[in-house]
């Protein structure tokens, strides 16, 4: 039972996050919305938003659009992300490392 409600809802966040990419483009602010929208119910549904969790921006919410609103740097096998909407830096180390 647990099960089928979890597909529904992981169903429903990936919508969201469809919506989310089509809208940041033209509309930041409503895409910012749906991720909004995203974490409230993955919060809500205990579920972990893994998959996506370097799409969007942890502070302000922000749906990434490379080029445009972050700006991603690598340097000693980590990768650093930066918010250009709110200037919020997320880091987290390359897998394996840089060769
Ligand atoms: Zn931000």
């Amino acid at each position: 039972m647990r099960k089928e409600a979890d597909k529904l809802i992981l169903d429903n966040i990936w919508k969201l996050f469809m919506f989310a990419k089509k809208e940041s483009k033209k509309r930041p602010k409503l895409a910012k919305k749906y991720v909004m929208m995203v974490r409230k119910l993955a919060k809500r549904s205990n579920i972990s938003l893994r998959k996506y969790r370097r799409k969007f921006c942890h502070k302000c919410n922000a749906y990434f659009v490379p080029g445009k609103n972050i700006k991603i740097r690598i340097s000693k096998g980590k990768v650093s992300v930066k918010c250009l909407e709110c200037g919020h830096y997320s880091r987290y180390v390359l897998k394996g490392g840089i060769k």
